[in-house]
């Protein structure tokens, strides 16, 4: 079974991540979307929140676990019997932290691969960031993200947040 994982901050979900998601669930028998803490960046959602919103946006597409790690990717992806990494690519500026981050999982475990999937024209601008500083100055993220995570942003920030 080819089993690949999509991991990332997911802070929170975008459309970006889902069209990403759902087109690499074609492509493999399984990927989990794994939500990693990122030291970082100050979260807006805590992992949980973030954990259950994916679940949501994705509970239609069989094939796609979701769950949560911390530390290495290279030890989740042997734990887990993972083959494959699965990346989005925006620009040119995405690819080059993304090259860096494939060959230094590729150096620590060999038999782990990165794909990187092309965002769609209509995504390529929608970001994490972006969204978090809409919520954070109390505008509207209906177009940027999927509509569980549109609904759970304004329960929660309905004001905007400092
Ligand atoms: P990070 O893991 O760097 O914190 P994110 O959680 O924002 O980043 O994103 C996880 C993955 O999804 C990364 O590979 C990122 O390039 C990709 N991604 C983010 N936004 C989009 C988008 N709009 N279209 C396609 N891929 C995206």
């Amino acid at each position: 079974m080819a089993r690949a994982i999509y991991p990332g901050s997911f802070d929170p979900m975008t459309l970006g991540h889902l069209d990403i998601v759902k087109r690499a669930s074609q492509l493999f028998d399984e990927v989990m979307m794994a939500v990693v803490a990122n030291p970082g960046k100050a979260p807006l959602l805590p992992m949980e929140v973030r954990v259950n919103l994916i679940e949501e946006a994705v509970r239609e597409i069989p094939n796609v676990k979701v769950g949560s790690f911390q530390g290495l990717l290279v030890d989740f992806a042997k734990h887990n019997n993972v083959s494959c990494v699965i990346r989005g690519l925006r620009a040119i500026s995405d690819f080059e932290a993304e090259l860096g981050m494939a060959q230094t999982n590729k150096t620590l475990l060999p038999e782990l691969e990165t794909i990187f999937l092309m965002t769609k024209a209509e995504y390529s601008f929608i970001s994490s960031s972006t969204v978090k500083e809409i919520v954070r100055l109390g505008g509207d993220v209906t177009k940027f993200v999927p509509s569980v995570v549109n609904d759970h942003l304004k329960r929660q920030f309905s004001r905007g947040i400092s």
